[in-house]
């Protein structure tokens, strides 16, 4: 089980940040806080807090990116769900000895100081599922 603390963050695709940042924070109501480029995932990010949840705009940098893919396939609109979680190299461990399909079998490194991995959408009734954790130092 991964027993997560809580929903850490909504990911969500978009086709111009800056389009997508005005209306979260003219029309929700929210203050982007931090831009960060994840050049792993080929993403530029921009993150609100709402409560303890976070949302995450992501536009891609290159059309080789998940996200161009994803908007080429799907269109804007919700991407990812992530759960934060303090035992995530077990958590992994724990998912593949229950078959469950694994995008990441390793932590690789996110946005927002965070180790994450994927789930894939086949193993959680198509909603692809981030598991991410505070990145810890040294
Ligand atoms: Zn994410």
């Amino acid at each position: 089980m991964i027993n997560p603390s809580h929903i850490e963050h909504i990911g969500i695709a978009v086709k111009d940040l800056e389009t997508a940042i005005s209306y979260y924070e003219k029309i929700i109501g929210v203050k982007c806080y931090k831009k960060e480029e994840v050049k792993d995932q080929k993403v530029v990010t921009a993150f609100f807090k709402v409560g303890e949840v976070k949302i995450e705009l992501l536009e891609a940098t290159d059309p080789g990116s998940p996200i161009a893919k994803f908007i080429e396939k799907r269109g804007e609109g919700i991407h990812h769900i992530a759960f934060a979680t303090n035992n995530l190299e077990e958590n992994l461990k724990d998912l593949e000895s229950k078959e469950v399909n694994l995008i990441d079998k390793k932590p690789r490194k996110g946005a927002e100081n965070m180790d994450i991995a994927f789930i894939h959408p086949k193993s959680t009734f198509g909603v692809l599922t981030e598991l991410c954790q505070p990145r810890k130092k040294g």
